[in-house]
Formats: C-alpha cells, structure tokens, sequence
C-alpha cells in the first residue's frame, strides 16, 4: 500500500499540472488515468491549439514545464473582436509595457511539455495506463484500488477527470448543463498575409469563426462553430470546398488561404457543478465547469483552479493541517466557486449575444462594440480577462512558489 497527501484521478493537461505543482512544493502526489501517455502526445490525438493566459503562462514557468515549450508558441499581441466583417470592430492592442495578452500553443506540445516535466519531478507517482476499480472516501481518508492491483491511500482525492468526471457524478454533485447547437469545426490554415500575432474573433449568427495565430507568422489556427444540424455536411466538404467556405467567413484579408492540417470537430456544451467540494474531495479543471470555447477560456480556468487549490493546500500543510481538511476545502470553494461561474456566465452571454439574427440586434451589437472601443476603462477590463488577471490572483499565476 502506497501513501499519498493527494491522489489524483485524470492527468489529462488539468490533472497533471496540478500533479507537477503540488510534487514541486513537497506534496505526495499520485496521478492516476487510464489513458496511455504514448497515445496522448501522439501526433493527431488532440489537433487543437490553446490560447493560454499571460498568468498561466508565469505559472507554467514556475513550476518548470516552459523550458519545454520553447520556441513552440506565438504570442497574441492583439485581439479584433467584429460582427461579421461589418465595420466598427472592436481591436484590443495591449500598451508596450503590458505585455502580450497570452500565447497560442498546440495542446500536442503542452501535452508533450507537461510529459517532460512530470518525468523529472521527484515526489510524483504517475499511475498510468491504470484505473481505479474502487475508491472510498471517509473521514479518515480516501483509499483507491487499482486494475493493475496496487492500492492507494492518501489525505485528499482531486478530480481532474473531465467534463462527464465519473467521481463527480459518484459524488452526487448537482451539475447546472447544456448542449449548444453547435460544433466547433477545428483545423489550421496557412494565409498569404502574415497575421501579425493577431486573434480574429468574428462573429456570425449560427456561430462564431475564429483565427488564432501560429508560428510561423502566416499560419492560424481556425476555429469554426457552426449548427450542429450542418455540422456532418460541412465535414463531408471536399478540402477546396472546405477553403471556399472559409474564405467566405474571413474575408479575404489574409489573402489565398490553403489547408494546413486535419479537420475535427467538437460538440459544444455548458456545464458548471453547484460545489466543487465535498468529503476529502476537490474538482479541478471541466470536472468542475465546462464552458463554450469563444474565447479561449477552458483551460485557463482550468488552470486557475490548479493555482488556487496548490496555494490552499501549500499553506494549510505548512500550518500542521490535512489537505483533506474541510476548512481548506472551504477556501478552495470560496476562492474558485465565484471566479468560475462569472467567467462561465460571462462567455455564454457572449455566445447567446450573437447568434441573434436580425438587423437591429446586428445595430446593438455594432453600437456596443464601439462603446467598448471608446472606452478605454472597459478595453482594459476586458484586456485583464484576456490575461487571466482579473479577481484575487493566487501567487503560481504571478510566476511565484507559493
Ligand atoms: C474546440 C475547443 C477549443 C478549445 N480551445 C481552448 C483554448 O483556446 N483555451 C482554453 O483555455 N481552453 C480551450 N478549450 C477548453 C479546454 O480544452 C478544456 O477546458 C481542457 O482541455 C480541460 O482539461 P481537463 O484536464 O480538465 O480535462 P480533459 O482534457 O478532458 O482530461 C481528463 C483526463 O481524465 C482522464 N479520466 C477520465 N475519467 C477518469 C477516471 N475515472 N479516472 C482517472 N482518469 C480519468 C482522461 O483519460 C483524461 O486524460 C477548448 C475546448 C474545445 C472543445
């Protein structure tokens, strides 16, 4: 029997780096996840690109992983925000001294990056290919038994199990969920013009079209949410048909365009648990929220449970407590329950805003959009979010140990 303070179910890009970040302060860690590491970080397993926050980034560094990225990401230097390619679009250019808004990485070199990371830190177990065949959690402690017959004890039991998190469900934790009528269509293109390290945003009624930059600088990630109903045609598109219709959606701005990797595509859906606590038990990442990927925001958030609960624990052990300690879990729920909804209520308003058809909602949105352009109080605010900087940051998301 192996003893842990924390056991970890998942070690998906939320699971395994809370595992790094909690090893690297001296906390036992176990990662658990049936999925085969060689498979994960294999080329096509997961074809999307991340736009992580400017504070994900500090805390990827803290904790080691972004030596391993270097030279993989594009920075975002600014982000245009439009209704369709009507005029009036909203352009968000950070002053020099702020920095960039966040980087663009495929989710295949963080995966990669994390792997690297994870294998040369001391004080995480990895369990992996394995699963949990029973898992018991009682005042005293969580005990896990696995397939491959090992048993695991430990303090606290994380859920980083994704979006349908078999724990949270166990649990009897209500969640608050729906489907969208989209898809996201997911590929990459390469553009004549360079994007100049731009984030298009352009919003259309039935879903919006998003282009995020990579290197080299003529190349983008698209991001295309269409009608779940049109999703199969629009998949079955010859690859020059495919292009034509995603001319059509940008414009033309970016000059020729040419297919520069696969097409997948993602259902899209809202979920967000009533807690994210219970008996020794916490849920990080889309176990705890899931939300429409307009802006970019998933892992970010994902990524800011990570921080807050490494802080909570960090500091609670130091002070003699559990980490399976209701006052802890408490924080944690105090810290990240209000963070989450905000951000979670926030893009779904986004997305609803404008999928309403219609020219005077088209008028309304145009008037808001130059509102906010205007106003350069509001432009920072929403610059902060792009940033991750918004509410009480934990210190791993302003590059510090805790
Ligand atoms: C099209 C699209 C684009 C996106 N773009 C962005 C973006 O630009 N920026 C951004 O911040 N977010 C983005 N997101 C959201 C982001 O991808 C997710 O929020 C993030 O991947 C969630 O990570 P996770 O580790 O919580 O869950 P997952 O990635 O789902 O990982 C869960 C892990 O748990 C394992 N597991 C499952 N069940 C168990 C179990 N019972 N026991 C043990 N292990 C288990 C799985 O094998 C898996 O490895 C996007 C999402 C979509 C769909």
């Amino acid at each position: 029997m192996e003893r842990f303070d924390v056991i970890i179910l998942g070690g998906g890009l939320v699971g395994l780096t809370l595992g790094i970040a909690l090893a690297d302060h001296g906390v036992k860690t176990a990662v658990i996840d049936p999925a085969d590491p060689v498979d994960t970080t294999a080329a096509g397993f997961d074809g999307r690109v991340s736009a992580i926050s400017s504070t994900s980034c500090a805390m990827l560094s803290a904790i080691g992983v972004m030596p391993f990225l270097e030279g993989k990401g594009c920075p975002i230097d600014r982000i245009w925000v439009s209704d369709g390619l009507e005029p009036g679009a909203l352009d968000f250019v950070p002053d020099e001294d702020d920095g960039v808004m966040g980087t663009m990485f495929p989710n295949r070199d963080l995966r990669v990056a994390l792997e690297h990371a994870a294998r040369g830190t001391a004080g995480l177990t990895r369990f992996q290919p394995d699963r949990t065949t029973r898992v018991a959690r009682t005042a005293d402690g969580v005990e896990a038994t696995l397939a491959s017959g090992a048993t695991v004890r430990g303090a606290l039991l994380v859920a980083a199990e994704g979006r349908n998190s078999p724990t949270r469900e166990a649990a009897g934790i209500r969640t608050t969920r729906w489907t969208y009528k989209h898809m996201a269509m997911v590929s990459a293109i390469d553009h004549e013009r360079p994007h100049a390290n731009t984030a298009y945003e352009i919003f259309y009624v039935g879903g919006p079209f998003a282009l995020l930059p990579m290197l080299p600088g003529t190349r983008s990630a698209v991001v295309w949410t269409v009608p779940t109903d049109q999703a199969p045609a629009m998949l079955k598109l010859s690859e020059r048909a495919w292009l034509a219709e995603a001319q059509k959606r940008i414009g033309g701005f970016l000059g020729e365009i040419s297919l520069a990797g696969p097409r997948s595509a993602y259902p899209l859906g809202f979920h967000h648990a009533a807690h994210i606590t219970d008996l020794r038990l916490a849920l990080v990442g889309d176990s705890a929220h899931g939300i429409h990927p307009i802006a970019g925001q998933g892992l970010n958030l994902g990524l800011r449970d990570v921080a807050a609960l490494v802080e909570v624990l960090v500091d609670g052990m130091r002070l003699g407590l559990d980490p399976g300690d209701a006052q802890l879990l408490a924080r944690y729920q105090r810290w990240r329950g209000l963070d989450a909804m905000m951000t979670s209520i926030a893009m779904d308003g986004l997305v609803r805003l404008f999928d309403i058809p219609g020219r005077l909602p088209r008028l309304a949105r145009r008037a808001g959009l130059a509102a906010v352009q205007r106003t350069s109080l509001l432009k920072g605010r929403f610059m902060a979010e792009a940033r991750g900087q918004s509410g009480a940051l934990p210190r791993l998301l302003t590059g510090e140990m805790v």
